[in-house]
């Protein structure tokens, strides 16, 4: 891995193998990972994840399954169509692909998946378990978020760590596995008064905000980590002078990559560590399924 890029794939590679491992192992007892993935409606952004997800799954010898429903489709139908899935013996973990249709209820659907089967890790149950810092299935950006720095071989316990962005799905479950970490940990949002004298401070510095540019190299301290989780589509004049479509961070790469330690890209920074997360955690509810079976097997002798 070269200083100062921290690449995806380097920090997925090693979680790849230890799943390649485990699966074979649940194989051999006849425990076989499946995943379903739910789809409403017909949108491009939720084809090009679900072509993902499909592709590192059956490289790992994942089943992957699509669930397609009519864009028109109720929260009522969804759940009665989820609590199928819930008890479907031959499903094992299910994935909502985002962006849901506005008139769908997106907390309700998050409740409705069991959390055994919840391998994205928010669920209620999931989130809380990561608050007590005793879980099994953890929210997979912020997990994945965590283990990009851990490859750049750093010291948690003690750092001066901040986090940009405070939402439920990336920056408050990472403020709290980097707590798990003792790390000591300031989360940022758009109520922060300075921003820079945050970061500034930092050694290191994740941004989850969804706002190209909003980190620059004269806010971040020289040699300190940057993990980019966001991801934007901007437009960009190519060679020829013609806008095309570019997919960038929140960090402004080249002003950070001059004064940063390490930094991850976008694309092809933390986007394949996620996608290693979610299929650890695949695998993961798989292992605890297996448990909580043998183990009623023991209450049922
Ligand atoms: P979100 O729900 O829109 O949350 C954005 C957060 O940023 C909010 O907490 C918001 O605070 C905060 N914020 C807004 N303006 C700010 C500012 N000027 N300074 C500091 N904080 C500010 O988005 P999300 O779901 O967390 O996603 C964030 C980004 O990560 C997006 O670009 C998304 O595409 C990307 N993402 C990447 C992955 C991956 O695997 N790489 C996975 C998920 C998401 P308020 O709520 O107070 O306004």
């Amino acid at each position: 891995m070269s200083h100062k890029t921290l690449r995806g794939k380097a920090v997925a590679g090693p979680i790849r193998e230890d799943i390649k491992w485990r699966v074979a192992e649940l194989g051999k007892h006849g425990w076989i990972p499946s995943l379903a993935s739910i789809e409403v409606g017909d949108n491009p952004a939720a084809k090009l994840y679900i072509r993902n997800q499909r592709r590192v799954a059956e490289k790992l010898n994942i089943i992957f399954e699509e669930w397609q429903y009519p864009e028109h489709i109720t929260t009522e139908e969804l759940v009665a169509a989820i609590s199928a899935m819930n008890v479907n013996p031959k499903i094992t973990g299910i994935i909502l692909q985002r962006p849901l249709p506005n008139h769908i209820d997106l907390g309700v659907i998050q409740t409705a998946i069991t959390a055994a089967k919840d391998v994205e890790g928010m669920h209620p149950t999931n989130i809380g378990k990561v608050v007590y810092d005793d879980y099994i299935l953890g929210p997979c950006t912020s997990l994945a978020s965590v283990e990009c720095l851990k490859a750049t071989g750093m010291e948690l316990r003690g750092l001066e760590v901040v986090v940009v962005g405070h939402s439920e799905i990336v920056g408050k479950p990472l403020g709290l596995h980097l707590m798990g970490e003792l790390a000591t940990v300031t989360v940022c949002h758009h109520g922060t008064r300075n921003l820079a004298v945050h970061t500034r401070r930092a050694d290191a510095v994740f941004v989850a905000v969804g706002k190209p540019g909003l980190i620059t190299g004269n806010m971040i301290k020289p040699g300190a980590a940057v993990i980019d989780i966001g991801i934007n589509q901007v437009e960009v004049e190519n060679s020829e002078g013609a806008l095309v479509k570019k997919t960038v961070g929140d960090v402004d790469f080249d002003s950070v990559h001059d004064v940063a330690g390490w930094i991850t890209p976008v694309p092809g920074g933390v986007g394949p560590v996620t996608l290693s997360i979610l299929m650890r955690n695949t695998v993961a509810a798989v292992e605890a399924q297996r448990n909580a079976y043998k183990a009623g097997m023991r209450a049922g002798d």
